[in-house]
């Protein structure tokens, strides 16, 4: 029989990492490297390279900004032009704005799903056409949300957008499955981030927080890198259309 640990190996494969400057995304991005595979480190304000020269010499960094209706075809078009393919997708990049729904402004409201849903379907569409015309196999990573699943606290337009991946994630899966293309995704639970500062310092918040987390304690980001490394690999082939929690028991309670 294979050697087990041989399917979680990535040598040859080219993976794009979405806002791997920091966070989950620079966390995903050095466990892939980790694996063997060539990783396109992308960034937007902050730029990645740092997650790039930590990798070596089998990462590049590429800046865009998938707030713009162009930003995923001119990543996806340097990337391909630098590294020829991408085999695996990890669609990490997003943004939250907070205002109550009542006074929430538009404008707000189509940055969080241009940058939230719509790229990640810009993106996973032109890496799955690519895929399917090189009759390659791949794999496309999410990262959705536990608000794909519940709906949040003035976050109404973050809410949506991570419903939304959730739902994409599922019709991607069923049309590409066939063709060997696996689209899945993570929903993580309260992981330490930049992101989620805010909530770490606010000491009300913390506190309901780790009281309703079985584990008691936040997440870290190499706690989703293990999911990730997982849904990137042969030893996910027959998984498909998933969401996984990686929520400290979150979700079961
Ligand atoms: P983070 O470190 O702030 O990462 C978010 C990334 O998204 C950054 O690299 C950011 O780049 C990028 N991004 C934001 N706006 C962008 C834009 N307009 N164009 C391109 N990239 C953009 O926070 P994180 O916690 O690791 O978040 C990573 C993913 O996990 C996000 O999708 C988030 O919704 C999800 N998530 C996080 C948690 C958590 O507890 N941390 C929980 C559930 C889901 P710049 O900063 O350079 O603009």
């Amino acid at each position: 029989m294979q050697n087990i640990l041989d399917l979680f190996r990535l040598d040859q494969k080219v993976a794009l990492v979405t806002g791997a400057a920091t966070g989950l995304g620079a966390a995903i991005a050095e466990a892939l490297a980790q694996a063997g595979a060539t990783v396109a480190v992308h960034g937007n304000r902050r730029v990645a390279t740092e997650t790039a020269e930590a990798i070596g010499e089998k990462a590049a960094a590429f800046q865009a900004d998938l707030s713009s209706p162009t930003g995923a075809e001119e990543l996806f078009a340097k990337v391909k032009d630098k590294f020829g393919r991408i085999d695996i997708l990890i669609n990490n990049a997003g943004t939250i704005i907070r205002h109550p729904a009542a006074e929430y402004p538009i404008e707000d409201w189509q940055t969080v799903l241009q940058v939230n849903l719509t790229s990640v379907f810009q993106l996973s569409q032109l890496a799955g056409r690519d895929m399917m015309a090189r009759n390659a196999p791949g794999k496309i990573v999410n990262i959705a949300s536990l608000l794909s699943f519940q709906g949040g606290i003035r976050v109404p337009a973050y809410a949506a957008s991570k419903g939304g991946v959730a739902q994409l994630t599922k019709s991607l899966a069923n049309e590409w499955a066939v063709k060997g293309i696996q689209v899945n995704a993570i929903a993580p639970g309260y992981i330490s981030t930049t992101n989620t500062e805010p909530l770490q310092a606010d000491e009300t918040r913390n506190r309901q927080i780790l009281e309703r987390i079985p584990a008691a304690r936040w997440g870290q980001p190499i706690d989703i890198a293990g999911a990730a490394l997982y849904l990137s690999s042969a030893a996910s082939d027959y998984v498909t259309g998933t969401v996984i929690t990686v929520d400290g028991g979150w979700m079961g309670r």
